[in-house]
């Protein structure tokens, strides 16, 4: 093995533990007292501000569109770990976010209309 290979090697050993660390952090990010706050909810991107315990503030955009992340209609954090590596902690725990409430809409939504059928049900007979 070269320098240059062995230099590879030591990157992607870095980037693939720098992202098992976003994920790690984003998974707690609200526990660990950041706030979210949604600030525009467009056709194709949502905006958040997220403020860190100590008061940091960062833009985020989550994208509802497959554009790549950092360009217009892509993801995008104000932080610099999302400069580095078009990803982080913020927008990461906005998706997690999202997704769940999303899953919870969808199981509310689903208990409604159980109890709309077993109330139908019982009227027929
Ligand atoms: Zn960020």
């Amino acid at each position: 093995m070269n320098t240059n290979e062995l230099t590879a090697l030591l990157n992607e050993d870095r980037t693939a533990r720098l992202m098992a660390n976003i994920t790690r952090r984003a998974a707690r990010l609200f526990q660990d007292g950041y706030i979210a706050t949604p600030t525009m909810s467009g056709l194709f991107v949502q905006t958040f501000q997220v403020v860190s315990p100590e008061g940091k503030r960062y833009s985020v955009k989550v994208s509802k569109t497959n554009a790549e992340p950092g360009t217009f209609f892509g993801d995008k954090c104000s932080c610099p770990c999302f400069a580095e590596v078009k990803t982080c902690k913020h927008l990461q725990a906005v998706r997690l976010e999202l997704e769940q409430d999303a899953a919870l809409e969808a199981q509310a939504e689903r208990e409604e209309e159980a109890r709309t059928f077993f109330a139908e049900a019982a009227c027929a007979y």
